[in-house]
């Protein structure tokens, strides 16, 4: 979480001018990691209600072009955006629920990677390799495994309540 104050100093520290809109476009980045523009639309409104699309457009562009954003888009995704930075972290991207997870650089430092052939000879002076790795989380394996494992199932799916206050059970004892 980023309070005010050291969301301004990030914005000065970045050359930029401190505005309502970019603080709360910032706080909003780095409170919800991989958001969409929507979500972050949202988000910025919790804390400056008179906020527009247009604003948080504009805000999402200033942060990225400075550095304290970075914009990601996975190939059938859109644009995400994270305050986590420069630290050249890569990404699991779930092809079932689309979810993202940070991991840190394979090798510890860019690029990460070596390019193959023939670039490596082509005088091709890499700075960055970013990798998305693609594949199933954790959650959608274990349903895909639960799905084509069972042939008779008849129990329902395990769901997890989206509610920070679930209602207890309302099961009834019947024998
Ligand atoms: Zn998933
Ligand atoms: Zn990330």
């Amino acid at each position: 979480m980023l309070d005010e104050g050291a969301g301004e100093r990030a914005l000065r520290a970045a050359g930029l001018r401190v505005t309502q809109p970019r603080l709360a476009v910032l706080g909003a980045v780095h409170a919800h990691a991989h958001a969409t523009t929507d979500q972050l639309i949202s988000a910025a409104r919790t804390r400056l209600a008179p906020l527009s699309h247009q604003a948080v457009y504009d805000a999402l562009r200033v942060l990225t072009d400075s550095g304290l954003v970075r914009r990601i888009q996975p190939q059938g995704s859109v644009a995400r955006y994270e305050a986590r930075v420069g630290d050249n972290h890569h990404h699991l991207v779930c092809r079932a629920c689309g979810g993202i997870t940070d991991v840190d650089c394979t090798v510890g430092a860019a690029p990460c990677l070596a390019p193959g052939h023939p670039a490596d000879g082509a005088g091709f002076v890499v700075d960055e390799a970013e990798i998305t790795f693609w594949g199933l989380c954790a959650a959608c394996a274990t349903a895909a495994a639960v799905t084509t494992g069972e042939t008779a199932g008849t129990a329902p799916p395990q769901t997890t309540p989206l509610t920070a206050h679930p209602s207890p059970p309302e099961r009834q004892t019947v024998d």
